[in-house]
């Protein structure tokens, strides 16, 4: 059976007091829930995200991390290092790493590759531009990015992987896909899964939602036969708005 994910990206918000205040309210408020909770902090206030977590129903996971095991790569960190802070699964892939940081399938299947190896837990992110949709080309995109980056994988690995449909145009802007594209997608990307490795790992394949996603929208975009959660962002940094999206389920 596949889990319910909620997970929020906090991107390069909150200092170590703003973490501890929101992870403060967070654990006041989210005790037990129907979907996992996961929230990805800073990288500087992973371990002390970990500590402050640890009592309660809240993952602590990590937005990124390099694919060498060690080395000369100045400003970048290891699994190994998320492993030794207590961190058990890792965001790749997100919209803002390829933007911003050339983060091309090739590079995302070597993170995966570490990832895995080091027994971290895998959300992969993906998603198709603005272009891609309006030229009709929005299906063709997700299936090459999942094909290049996790399609060399045994399907035995899947079990550790968590998939993250994120339209680009739907990060931060306010625009959200329709329920209905949503499922059209989710629907493809578990198609695209069965296709390759069969039932039991498309049947199991947890598929997130992520773009814009607030407490006014998760329930009908939650409530979709192939949605089995959402990556949140913006919404992630308010404890009421996380926890009116968490309550979706
Ligand atoms: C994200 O960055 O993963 C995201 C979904 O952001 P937002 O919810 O702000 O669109």
């Amino acid at each position: 059976m596949r889990k319910n994910i909620v997970a929020g990206n906090w991107k390069m918000n909150n200092d170590l007091s703003q973490t501890e205040a929101l992870i403060s309210d967070l654990n006041k408020q989210i005790k037990t829930s129907n979907a996992e909770v996961m929230i990805a902090p800073s990288f500087t206030n992973l371990w002390h995200a970990f500590e402050a977590t640890r009592q309660d129903s809240i993952e602590v996971v990590a937005q990124n991390m390099h694919f060498a095991s060690n080395g000369a790569y100045t400003g970048e960190v290891s699994a190994s290092m998320l492993k030794s802070v207590g961190i058990q699964t890792v965001i790749l892939g997100h919209s803002e790493r390829r933007a911003y940081f050339n983060e091309d399938d090739a590079i995302l299947a070597q993170k995966v590759d570490t990832a895995l190896a080091n027994n971290l837990r895998v959300i992969f992110c993906f998603g198709e531009e603005l272009a891609d949709r309006k030229s009709g080309n929005e299906e063709a995109i997700v299936e090459a990015q999942i094909k290049n980056a996790l399609f060399h994988l045994d399907a035995s690995a899947f079990k550790n992987i968590v998939l993250a449909y994120e339209p680009v145009w739907a990060i931060g802007t306010g625009e959200t896909a329709s329920p209905e594209q949503a499922q059209d997608m989710h629907k493809f990307i578990r198609k695209t899964l069965n296709d390759k490795y069969g039932n039991q790992v498309a049947d199991n394949m947890s598929i997130l939602y992520g773009g814009s996603v607030k407490p006014a929208n998760a329930k009908e975009i939650f409530s979709k036969p192939d949605v089995d959660g959402g990556l949140i962002g913006g919404a992630a940094l308010k404890a009421e708005d996380f926890y009116a999206i968490v309550n979706a389920f």
